[in-house]
């Protein structure tokens, strides 16, 4: 059939600080294998929706459905190993260890022997690094090492991918570079994405779909020509 599952659902998803709501009452939902791009003005709770997704944060009221399970309450790794994994806005490599070490870190967890190896060599693939695993992280590129952590985030073997402004700072040819794989790991391997972005030429070339969140709530959904011609979007990004 035609039909395509839902894959991720938050029903009523709240965060606050405090006294202040990062995320209020989201309904957020992911078709399996889809590749959605999260947009919407600095502070508008990117990438709080994404950390309770992961668990990184807990949400103060609603739920989180994956895969047909509720996962509100699981602890983060229990997510990972339902097929969640995460690319941080925060860098995090380890300059001083290899690129094969950085590749390790969070395969070690999961996999050992020919697996462990299958893994590595498949991640320096998926990051467009073969060849390169023995160099200091710290002499890749800002760009090569963007493509390091998605490639260390698909090892896991998710079936959701979040990635945090995976090309903020880089050029035009870095970009383009990450927009390929993102496509290539979206198609071949069928992972679905949620990508925080703002380059809207980026956004246009890897996702159909696009949410935008405005003060913690969606805003916005459509096609990325529907919501750049919506003068309400233009109008927040002016901060009006
Ligand atoms: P975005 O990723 O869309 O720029 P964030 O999700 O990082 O936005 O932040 C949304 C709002 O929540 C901001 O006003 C931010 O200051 C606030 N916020 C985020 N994380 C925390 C935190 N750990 N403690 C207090 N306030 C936070
Ligand atoms: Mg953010």
């Amino acid at each position: 059939g035609t039909k395509t599952d839902t894959l991720l659902q938050t029903d009523g998803l709240v965060k606050r600080f405090g006294g202040f709501t990062a995320c209020d009452h989201v309904d957020f939902s992911v078709d399996e294998g889809e590749l959605r791009c999260l947009i919407g003005p600095n502070g508008a709770g990117k990438s709080t929706l994404l950390k309770l997704i992961t668990g990184t944060h807990a949400a103060s009221e609603g739920s989180i459905y994956y895969d047909g399970h509720d996962i509100t309450d699981l602890e983060p790794h229990e997510r990972v190993n339902r097929g969640i994994s995460m690319k941080f806005q925060v860098p995090s490599v380890y300059g001083e260890l290899s690129v094969r070490e950085n590749v390790l870190l969070p395969i070690q967890r999961f996999a050992d022997g020919a697996e462990r190896r299958r893994r590595v060599d498949e991640a320096l693939a998926a990051a467009g690094l073969d060849g390169r695993g023995d160099v200091k992280a710290s002499t890749l590129s800002h760009g090569q090492q963007q493509q390091l952590e998605i490639g260390m985030a698909a090892s896991l073997d998710p079936d959701l991918l979040l990635l945090d402004e995976p090309v903020a700072g880089l050029d035009v040819e870095e970009r383009n570079e990450i927009a390929e794989r993102v496509t290539r790991l979206n198609e071949e391997r069928g992972i679905a994405f949620v990508v925080i972005e703002h380059d809207t030429e980026f956004v246009a070339d890897i996702a159909d779909h696009v949410t935008v969140l405005h003060q913690g709530g969606i805003f916005r959904e459509g096609s990325i020509s529907e919501v750049e011609a919506d003068p309400e979007v233009k109008r927040i990004y002016l901060g009006g």
